[in-house]
C-alpha cells in the first residue's frame, strides 16, 4: 500500500494512494491520527486500511511529507563507493580528503524540523550558505522498534520506504567538520511523495535511485550498490540506540551530487530538483527565491 499525508480544505489527514495516484481519505478508518500514529497502531489499523472500500477520493489534495515530524531522522554518509570517491576528491570531507571506504556506517542525524513536503520549495538560506547541494536517497521507515536488532531480523522491523532529498549546505558542512547543522536547515529534508509499505516494495536491493536537476540526469544507482545495506544500518544504529516506530533512516546518496563536478554545480534559485526511486514515486522541489 501507498499511504500519504495530505492537506485539503484546511485539514491534514492520512490517505491511501491508488495506482492512478489519486488519494482516498482514510479518516473513517484512522480518525484524526497522523501517519506516525497509524504506524504505531499498525497491527490493528493495517488490515482495516487494506480492507477499506467506498473511500472518498480527495479532489486537489496537497501532499505533505508522509511523516511530518519523525521522532528521529537518521542519515548515512559515504554509503555508495563512487560517492565516497567524489566526496573525498572534492575536498569537502574536511580535513582529510579521504577516499577510503568507511570501516563502519557514517551515521548522523537530520533534525526532524528539516522535513518538508514532496513538492514544497527548498529554502536556499542565502544568509548562511552559497553552496546548496542535493542528495537523492532511499529512506527506510521503521515499524516495530527495538534495540540490539540483529541484521538477520532487521527487515522485519521495516514498515516501509519513502524518498528523501538530503539537501546539504556544503560550505557549512566543510566548516563545521560534522554534519548536523549543514543538513538540518529548515526545508532540507523534502520527503515523500508518499510512504510505501514493505510488502509492496519487496526486495529493496532491486530499487534504483535517480535524480535530475532542471531535467538533466545527475544521479543513478541501484540500492544494491550500498556499501552498508539496510540490515547492517539497522543493526548498527540499534546496537545501543532504541529505534522507535516511524523513525526514518536515509540510506545514503549515489555519485552525481553537485560537488562531484569540477567545478561544483551548486543549486540556484529557480532550479528544480527531482529525486526518484523505483516504485516509490518522485520528489519535485524548486529552490525558492531568497526572501
Ligand atoms: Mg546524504
Amino acid at each position: 500500500m501507498k499511504l500519504a499525508t495530505f492537506t485539503h480544505a484546511g485539514r491534514t489527514a492520512v490517505g491511501r494512494v491508488g495506482d492512478d495516484a489519486r488519494v482516498s481519505d482514510l479518516s473513517q478508518v484512522v480518525g484524526d491520527r497522523t501517519l506516525l500514529q497509524v504506524i504505531d497502531d499498525w497491527e490493528d489499523l493495517g488490515p482495516a486500511i487494506a480492507a477499506a472500500d467506498a473511500l472518498t477520493v480527495v479532489t486537489g489534495p496537497r501532499l505533505c511529507a508522509p511523516i511530518q515530524e519523525p521522532r528521529s531522522l537518521y542519515a548515512v554518509g559515504k554509503n555508495y563507493r563512487d560517492h565516497v570517491q567524489e566526496f573525498g576528491r572534492s575536498g569537502y570531507d574536511h580535513p582529510n580528503r579521504s577516499t577510503d571506504i568507511p570501516p563502519v556506517p557514517v551515521v548522523f542525524s537530520k533534525m526532524p524540523t528539516s522535513v518538508t513536503g514532496p513538492y514544497d520549495d527548498i529554502d536556499p538560506h542565502p544568509d548562511l550558505t552559497s553552496e546548496l547541494d542535493y542528495e537523492a536517497e532511499l529512506a527506510v521507515i521503521i515499524g516495530h522498534g527495538g534495540r540490539g536488532i540483529h541484521r538477520k531480523q532487521a527487515l522485519k522491523h521495516v514498515w516501509g520506504y519513502t524518498i528523501i532529498n538530503d539537501v546539504t549546505a556544503r560550505d557549512l558542512q566543510r566548516q563545521g567538520q560534522q554534519w548536523t547543522i549543514s543538513k538540518s536547515l529548515d526545508t532540507f529534508a523534502p520527503m515523500g511523495p508518499w510512504a510505501v509499505t514493505a510488502d509492496e516494495v519487496g526486495d529493496p536491493t532491486q530499487l534504483m535511485v535517480t535524480s535530475h536537476v532542471n531535467g538533466e540526469p545527475r544521479q543513478k544507482a541501484p540500492v544494491a550498490d550500498l556499501i552498508f545495506d539496510i540490515p547492517q544500518l539497522i543493526s548498527a544504529i540499534s546496537a545501543g540506540i532504541t529505534l522507535q516506530a516511524g523513525d526514518i533512516i536515509a540510506t545514503g546518496t549515489p555519485a552525481g551530487v553537485g560537488i562531484g563536478f569540477t567545478p561544483p554545480r551548486f543549486l540556484a534559485a529557480g532550479d528544480v530538483v527531482e529525486c526518484a526511486v523505483t516504485g516509490l514515486g518522485s520528489l519535485r522541489n524548486t529552490v525558492g527565491n531568497p526572501t
